[in-house]
């Protein structure tokens, strides 16, 4: 048949000499048309691809998923074809990673601005409380964290209106996805990959190293030198070995062998098994623990009982290197990146009296470039105790978003729900208002996709987000890593406010340069 997406370029040059934008546009928009045999065989290649390449999640229909290691698993959902991104919006986002994680990093070392910051929201909000008594309490023993490792992602849209890259948020913890985001980079990859020979292809497959998409990139013809390369998963990886080993610094055969023991555990099971000796090292069931990494510990569910807080408390007062520390995890609240966006905050000296924890007590940043390329990227963002703020969102709750400081999605509040909690709080006269924040709700160019979930493909229009992971890992005064990590791109359909991959609203997805 014709195919509609054919562009007869194939090329294979670097993504600057690449002229035929229009091929590119052509891919994006006309995806919906797409030849319906072709669309089956691609989400049929495609499903192959996941299952051998371990692009799969947990499977909430199978009873013991979750439960069991390695049962019950289904593809994760994933959009057949990447997503067209502009570069120089792209390369703004990659720029910003190691800013913000210096930025965390400073914030993390002013106590008192964190305490001061989240006072407020701390009469009304438990959860965020009890973090803050952690948080109290290292300032109290003067706890020191020489080895600080942040494994960061900051979330962006783009804006259509202004034409803006405007970020979403910044999480410090339990970023999710930089084990999958990848591998749907190299699914999207290996669909345009060009200049293959038919035997070479049966061969990849055999060995299950490539996929037969390949033999279609004559009639998707998109380049994909245009999708980035992302390694979101190994340059995780590889900082916290490097965290390991400047914790095992004396001991440099160990660091040789890389040969680091992993275990996993849950919060509850640290309490039970877990003890600090009197050099301040943490012990889980006779080992020692050189670093921690966090995959659960940023929602209230995870802390169904005194058991678990126990555990963080253990954790935190131990020498392990945390990621995060508890500054880390309360720097990536709403309430905080709604504080440092006001005028002056960045710039400005945090506190006069140095605060027990602050080693830099001068400014958050000093570069005035890097200063500027942050605030470029600041959507509005305002507290519930700016009365004026409040009546716009009241009188136009679309253009606005409300949020409690929580993590893991399906949170916020939008529309005309913005309207009615805001008049209902004023009417309270409560200090439950100090509990959120209120954004400038930003609005993406929705474009046209097929997005693949539970096996079966639907033609939709969606939005995107961008994430872009980094990680930061410093020894007192010396700095040994501070980069961007590849990325991550969701895609959601365009009605749904939020945007969970796990939640069910949005699936994985990748970018093609534009
Ligand atoms: P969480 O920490 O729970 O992920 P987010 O701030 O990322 O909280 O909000 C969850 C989702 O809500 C985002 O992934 C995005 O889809 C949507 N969202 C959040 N803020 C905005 C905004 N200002 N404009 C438009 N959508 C937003
Ligand atoms: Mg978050
Ligand atoms: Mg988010």
């Amino acid at each position: 048949p014709m195919l509609p997406l054919k562009s007869g370029t194939g090329s294979t040059e670097e993504i600057k000499l690449i002229q035929d934008e229009g091929s590119v546009k052509n891919l994006m928009s006309d995806l919906h048309t797409i030849d319906s045999e072709l669309l089956q065989k691609l989400v049929y290649d495609a499903l192959v691809w996941s299952s051998l390449h371990g692009l799969v999640v947990g499977d909430r229909n199978v009873q013991r998923s979750g439960l069991m290691p390695g049962v019950g698993m289904v593809h994760a959902p994933f959009a057949l074809l990447p997503n067209s991104f502009p570069e120089s919006h792209w390369k703004q986002a990659c720029d910003l990673a190691p800013i913000f994680n210096e930025l965390v990093d400073r914030v993390s070392l002013d106590g008192k601005f964190l305490q001061d910051t989240l006072s407020r929201t701390k009469k009304v909000d438990a959860f965020t409380s009890r973090l803050l008594d952690i948080h109290s309490r290292m300032l109290q023993i003067g706890k020191k964290e020489d080895i600080r490792l942040g494994l960061h992602r900051s979330d962006y849209m783009l804006d259509e209106k202004t034409n803006l890259l405007l970020q979403i948020e910044l999480n410090t913890i339990s970023c999710s996805f930089s084990g999958l985001s990848c591998l749907v980079s190299e699914l999207h990859r290996i669909e345009g990959r060009t200049g293959i020979s038919w035997e070479k292809c049966w061969a990849a497959m055999a060995l299950g190293t490539m996929s037969l998409l390949s033999q279609y990139r004559e009639h998707l013809g998109f380049d994909p030198k245009r999708i980035p390369i992302n390694t979101s998963a190994s340059n995780f990886a590889e900082v916290l070995a490097k965290a390991w080993t400047e914790f095992n610094n004396p001991s440099p055969e160990l660091i040789n062998t890389h040969n680091i023991t992993t275990i996993r555990k849950t919060l509850a099971e640290i309490d039970a098994q877990g003890k600090i000796l009197s050099d301040g090292t943490l012990q889980v069931d006779g080992e020692t623990v050189a670093v921690i990494y966090f995959r659960a510990g940023y929602a209230p569910t995870d802390y169904p009982s005194e058991s678990e807080w126990s555990a963080r408390l253990l954790m935190e007062e131990s020498s392990a290197i945390k990621c995060p520390s508890i500054a880390y995890h309360l720097t990536g609240t709403k309430k905080i990146q709604q504080e440092l966006a006001k005028p002056n905050i960045l710039e400005s000296t945090p506190s006069l009296k140095p605060s027990i924890n602050s080693s830099c007590g001068s400014r958050f940043l000093e570069n005035k470039d890097d200063i500027a390329k942050l605030r470029a990227c600041f959507a509005g963002l305002w507290s519930l105790d700016d009365s004026n703020a409040v009546k716009n969102a009241i009188e136009q709750p679309g253009a606005y978003v409300m949020k409690p400081q929580r993590e893991g999605g399906g949170n916020n509040i939008y529309g005309d729900d913005v309207r009615e909690s805001l008049v209902r709080l004023q009417k309270e006269g409560s200090e439950e208002e100090a509990a959120y924040i209120l954004m400038q709700r930003i609005f993406p160019t929705a474009f046209r996709t097929i997005l693949v979930r539970d096996g079966i493909c639907y033609k939709e229009h969606a939005i995107s987000e961008l994430g872009i992971f980094s990680a930061y890992l410093r020894n007192k005064e010396k700095v040994i890593s501070n980069e961007q990590c590849g990325y991550l791109m969701r895609t959601k359909v365009s009605s749904s406010n939020e945007g969970g991959v796990a939640a069910g609203f949005a699936v994985l997805d990748s970018l093609y340069l534009t």
